[in-house]
């Protein structure tokens, strides 16, 4: 079983970088002079996203070794248009700039359709062609609490590389298995988990920021995140994508090898996600069978909503969703699953609907 390194950042995050990758046998056991790498860093939004000067530590690491080319690559949420303004606003596009390389908005890719082997819940996957291209992938996420997944590490970071629609149908089908599915499609040669800033209460947005200045290193998603999940203090049953990874790679936890810090010396229980906390107090929300994907944008549109909202909001989302004769206040059907022949105030469009409509619906 392989080896999962932690190292503390005291000496700088260049030096961590060094020693967590020497610990876990160093780069040359990882890439080759010939290969074109691809980093794959969480870009997601404007907090919450890996941390640039690990990346940037990383992209002279694979200068020094000589690789033949290097390109960076996400797909956030919303459209290429988003992830570009993430791109602008995290520094990462001055980043690809200052060394020359590609910062790839993969929302804007060609999207190639692969076979899903022993699939959970999806048979085929459209992953962008990019990552075809590739000899090696390292995989640079964030460490976070999630409002869906419970937590966000090696394993859902990969979700950066689907185009377009295709994360959508993922909540649709059914997340944590599709995450299997999609890791079990395209495998990183190496993970290194940024947890120098990490996010506790909520997420991958709007959550409060923790300190660890940790960098967690290894070559399999499936050990970091089951790492990662101890130093959370989660249990693995309250993370199903790395319950269902474990069983399907058949790994036996007790064996990783943990280099460097004790998981005992680094841990912080992080505090969990409250979806009743998030929720302003006027919304009465009634979910009828809605796919997680519109839960996900709605708690995205109460983060850029403004103040002074009027009393008492209906917010209706789902296939199966009916009007009880209680339900006082605005009604918003939110989704276009809500049934066509119910009379609603409002209508908020779209699949999930796009995270500024709720603000403008309200205005
Ligand atoms: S409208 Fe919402 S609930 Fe319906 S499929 Fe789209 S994202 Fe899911």
């Amino acid at each position: 079983m392989g080896k999962v390194s932690l190292v503390k950042t005291a000496e700088g995050i260049k030096e961590g970088l060094c020693k967590a990758i020497d610990l876990i046998g160093g780069l040359g056991l990882f890439v080759q002079k010939s290969d074109q790498v691809m980093l794959k860093p969480n870009l997601n939004g404007l907090e919450g996203y890996t941390n640039k000067e690990l990346v940037e530590a990383l992209i002279q690491l694979l200068i020094d070794f000589s690789v033949k080319k290097i390109f960076m690559a996400e797909a956030t949420f919303g459209d290429a248009q988003m992830t570009n303004m993430f791109f602008e606003k995290t520094g990462f596009a001055d980043l690809a700039r200052n060394y020359n390389i590609e910062l790839i908005n993969l929302n804007k890719s060609q999207p190639i359709e692969v076979k899903v082997k022993n699939p959970l819940v999806m048979e085929t996957l459209r992953i962008a062609r990019e990552i075809f291209e590739a000899d090696k992938i390292i995989n640079l996420p964030n460490m976070k609490v999630h409002y869906a997944t419970g937590i966000t590490l090696a394993l859902k970071n990969l979700k950066g590389i689907l185009v377009g629609d295709e994360k959508k149908r993922f909540h649709e089908m059914g997340l944590e298995k599709a995450i299997v599915d999609l890791n079990n499609t395209i495998t990183p040669h190496l993970n290194v988990v940024d947890c120098i800033s990490c996010m506790e209460r909520m997420g991958p947005r709007g959550g409060d920021i923790v300190e660890l200045n940790l960098i967690m290193a290894g070559a399999s998603s499936v050990e970091v995140d089951y790492i990662g999940s101890r130093i959370m203090c989660y249990e693995v049953s309250e993370v199903k994508h790395l319950d269902y990874s474990i069983g399907c790679k058949d790994v036996d936890v007790k064996t990783i090898k943990v280099v460097g810090e004790r998981i005992e010396d680094v841990s912080y229980p992080f505090k969990k996600v409250s979806l009743e906390r998030l929720i302003p107090a006027e919304f009465n929300i009634h979910n009828s069978n809605a796919c997680s994907s519109c839960m996900n944008a709605f708690l995205l549109s109460c983060q850029l909503l403004e103040e002074h909202r009027q009393e008492n909001i209906n917010v209706y989302m789902g296939e199966l969703v009916e009007l009880g004769v209680s339900s006082n206040g605005l009604k918003i059907a939110f989704g276009n699953c809500c049934p066509k022949d119910i009379e609603f105030d409002k209508r908020i469009k779209g699949c999930p609907p796009y995270p500024f409509a709720l603000r403008d619906c309200l205005k």
